[in-house]
């Protein structure tokens, strides 16, 4: 008996050394509600309850910010200015900038100013409804980007016009929070805003982050993105939808050319980019364009690949995730 007892001991002291030498360092996480989305952020590191702190105050600062349902937020003022100028933060003038030059880049695909459209079709109340055609085409016709004018902290944009970052916020919250992580000295860490994902560093051992592409026809994933320092966004129209009577799918993606749900043959788009901001509006962008024009959009721009799923349920990666897309089914993956 007493042989065994002294043999547990030694077993237990042995499990325990080994058990200290691999455990990976502490990972803190936080979940946060914000902007309509569950957002869950881990972070590694000795500061890493001390960046969450700070992490969820800017977020909670940012969606005061750039909500466009409460009413003293710096969008929903100049929503209501019909066409004066209204002086709003720094961020809101910088994501402003950064959305007007990617509606230039993206061929107006993405557009940050189509809030008076999302609201016609019912999406911000979720009382949706199908606008007839000439309501469509009114609003359209007060939709103006080239006409947004930022002087410093002054924003003017024409009446009628509203203004939205439903596609670009999130991936430039994520951005906000590397930022905020960065100055803590904090180097591993990922930061899951709904479909806007950014991987900082590696994995704790060295690993790559591995962030699941969720599979739009089901409930699992249909293949992993193993990523370091890249952020992950994902635009898809199966997220928020109804049906109307005739039995069209109407999705929160609006192509910007029709006022209506864009209907690209894609029901999912998945890019990996440096930055969270561009990387957000451009898979939504990607959505609009359709399979063609964004795998030639993809093509022509530097640090950017993207995983698409089309209505038929085929995948097609872009040849840059060759050595980071690792899919469930591999047989119904087209590489271009
Ligand atoms: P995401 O989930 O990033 O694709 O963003 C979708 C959200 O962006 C929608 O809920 C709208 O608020 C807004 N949005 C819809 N269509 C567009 C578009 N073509 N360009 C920019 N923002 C859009
Ligand atoms: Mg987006």
């Amino acid at each position: 008996m007493k042989k065994f007892v002294i043999l547990l001991a030694f077993l237990i002291w042995i499990a325990s050394l080994t058990g200290c030498g691999n455990r990976p360092p502490e990972s803190q996480s936080a979940t946060i509600f914000a902007m309509d989305t569950v957002m869950t952020i881990t972070v590694y590191g000795e500061e890493a309850q001390e960046a969450l702190r700070q992490a969820t105050a800017e977020i909670n600062r940012l969606e005061t910010l750039f909500s466009v349902t409460r009413t003293e937020s710096d969008l929903a003022r100049i929503n209501a200015a019909d066409g004066k100028a209204v002086l709003v933060s720094p961020e809101t003038a910088e994501v402003l900038t950064l959305a007007i030059a990617l509606w230039e880049e993206t061929d107006g695909t993405f557009s940050p100013g189509l809030y008076a459209l999302q609201r016609a079709w019912g999406f911000t109340v979720g009382e949706y409804r199908v606008p007839e055609d000439a309501e469509i085409a009114d609003l359209l016709a007060q939709v103006d980007v080239a006409e947004i004018r930022i002087d410093g902290l002054t924003v003017t944009a024409p009446p009628g016009m509203e203004l939205d970052f439903g596609a670009i916020a999130k991936g430039y919250a994520a951005d906000r929070l590397v930022l905020i992580l960065r100055n803590l000295e904090i180097e591993s860490a990922i930061i899951s805003l709904g479909g806007d994902i950014l991987a900082l560093g590696e994995r704790p051992g060295g690993a790559p982050w591995r962030v699941a592409v969720n599979d739009p026809f089901g409930h699992g994933s249909l293949g992993i993105i193993e990523v370091r320092d890249r952020a992950v966004n994902t635009s898809g129209n199966y997220e928020r939808r109804f049906m109307s009577e005739e039995g069209e799918t109407i999705h929160h993606i609006l192509d910007p050319e029709t006022g209506r749900p864009a209907r690209s043959g894609l029901v999912s788009v998945t890019t990996v980019t440096a930055d969270g901001a561009r990387g957000d509006a451009l898979a939504t962008a990607l959505f609009v364009m359709g399979l063609p024009d964004a795998l030639a959009f993809v093509d022509r721009t530097p640090d950017l690949e993207a995983v698409f799923v089309t209505d038929d349920g085929r995948i097609y990666a872009t040849r840059g995730l060759e050595n980071m897309f690792v899919p469930e089914d591999a047989g119904r993956v087209s590489w271009s």
